[in-house]
């Protein structure tokens, strides 16, 4: 109890509803998000926590258990991991120096940081193969247009440790799965890049194709043709269409392993009716890749959306020796999150949240006010949802917020009750009072919910 004295006619006079902010001398100019960032309000996290839980459900059944790695992570694991030449890490990564001098990085993906996370933890040694699933936001610094933030949200699968392409099949089936569960209808698109060896020749005879066609080229092709050759076969540059038409093909070039292990791939594909399609040109922008990649798209997307992928995955049997482990064969994916979010939002695919309590607690006077706090409590306690306006004097507004809310029943705590240890209940419908005991507030209140 506060040792202040107060008489109990000081509990009526009135409170202002709130302190009114002292006359500003100079308006201060407001301040903004930071361009390819946004902010997720209420109803867009209903969408993306919606979207996880069926990913995190869809991904337990399958045997994937949770990892959560730091969103900051040396910049060498990225450079390494990702590859050096790749847009990501050349130009999208935010990167800085620490107060000691590491570089470091915000993660622009989840499986560079998750395949060190097997590494350090020793899970070589564990039955193989490992997997997991994980959830969060990631950072790239590209040009934002629609479906494109500079932080974004990913969910990814990574299965560690199995080489087998019924496992490439599982994860494609399981995009395909959560999609569908999302109630989206999607398509794969996919493509076999073959080993490092195979791709490096496939790279040597693009390299020579293109440099026939140099003059034909936009300047930043040019850069490709150099420093990365097989990003050519995405490029959007207009005239590059008929350029990649004429260009040798990714699956002429296969070594027979990987040939064999996308022929596998397609077939458990087939057996499984996921809907696939061959795309010769998917390349995917990391480094660390071999053999299948896919991507997943909508099909009932209009032309825009659908030009851009909702999950995007394949094998990366190279990574974990590249990141200092044992060879170790591996395959992933990661789902766009706020892609999903904005289709389901434009279908209005969840009902609005509507706010609504069981009980409102209402209150009189600065005694009652008081006892509020702690009544409060009792009833989160006992698991029943109470509406409140502790900082409202009006019992008019309370009452009208009380309605708002759909509460059945009204608590009112005022001087007279706190003084003879009561309380009022009243039926919101019936527009009738009772008077309990405050002790047994909570077992009234009960009682009438049926709780
Ligand atoms: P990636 O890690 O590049 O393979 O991307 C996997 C998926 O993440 C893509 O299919 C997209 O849906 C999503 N994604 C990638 N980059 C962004 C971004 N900048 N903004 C929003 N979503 C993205």
């Amino acid at each position: 109890m506060p040792i202040l004295k107060k008489s109990p006619k000081d509990d009526a006079k009135k409170r202002p509803e709130a302190a009114a902010p002292a006359p500003a001398k100079k308006t201060a100019q407001p301040l903004s998000l930071l361009r390819g960032m946004r902010d997720l309000l209420p109803p867009d996290l209903v969408y993306l926590r919606h979207i996880q839980a069926v990913i995190a459900k869809v991904a337990q059944a399958y045997g994937f258990a949770e990892i959560e790695t730091p969103l900051v992570e040396e910049t060498a694991l990225f450079a390494r991991g990702v590859g050096k030449t790749t847009d990501i890490v050349e130009k999208e990564m935010y990167t800085w120096d620490t107060a000691s001098g590491e570089s470091v990085s915000l993660r622009p993906e989840g499986t560079a940081s998750v395949t060190r996370a097997y590494i350090q933890h020793g899970m070589l040694n564990m039955p193989q193969p490992v997997k997991f699933w994980y959830t969060g936001p990631m950072f790239r610094y590209e040009r934002p247009q629609a479906g494109r933030f500079r932080q974004f949200y990913q969910a990814g699968l990574e299965t560690i440790g199995d080489a087998d392409p019924i496992v490439d099949a599982q994860l494609i089936l399981i995009a395909h799965l959560v999609a569908k569960e999302l109630g989206i209808e999607s398509i794969v698109r996919i493509n076999s890049i073959g080993t490092p060896d195979a791709r490096a020749n496939y790279k040597n005879a693009l390299v020579s194709y293109f440099r026939s066609k140099r003059s034909k080229l936009s300047e930043e092709d040019k850069k490709r043709l150099l420093k990365n050759p097989l990003r050519l076969l995405d490029s959007k540059e207009p005239g590059m269409q008929e350029l990649k038409a004429e260009a040798p093909q990714m699956v002429d070039w296969l070594d027979e392993e990987s040939r064999v292990h996308f022929t596998r791939v397609l077939e458990y594909l087939d057996e499984a009716g996921v809907p696939y399609e061959l795309d010769p040109y998917l390349v995917r922008g990391l480094d660390y890749y071999t053999k299948t990649v896919f991507e997943l798209f909508a099909t009932s997307d209009d032309q825009e959306l659908a030009q851009s992928a909702i999950c995007g995955g394949g094998r990366f049997d190279g990574l974990v020796e590249l990141l200092g482990g044992r060879p170790t064969p591996a395959v992933g994916l990661a789902f766009g999150l706020d892609r999903l979010m904005s289709r389901l939002k434009d279908r209005q695919a969840l009902p609005p949240v509507v706010e609504h309590a069981d009980v409102f607690l209402a209150q009189l006077g600065e005694m009652g006010r008081k006892r509020t706090l702690p009544i409060f409590e009792e009833f989160r306690q006992a698991g029943i949802k109470v509406g409140e306006a502790m900082s409202k004097s009006s019992i008019k507004s309370q009452m009208e917020l009380a309605n708002k809310l759909g509460a059945k029943w009204a608590i009112v705590i005022g001087q007279k009750e706190v003084l003879d240890g009561t309380a009022i209940i009243r039926d919101m419908d019936a527009g009738t009072q009772e008077i309990v005991d405050a002790k047994k507030l909570v077992h009234e209140i009960r009682k009438k919910l049926g709780k």
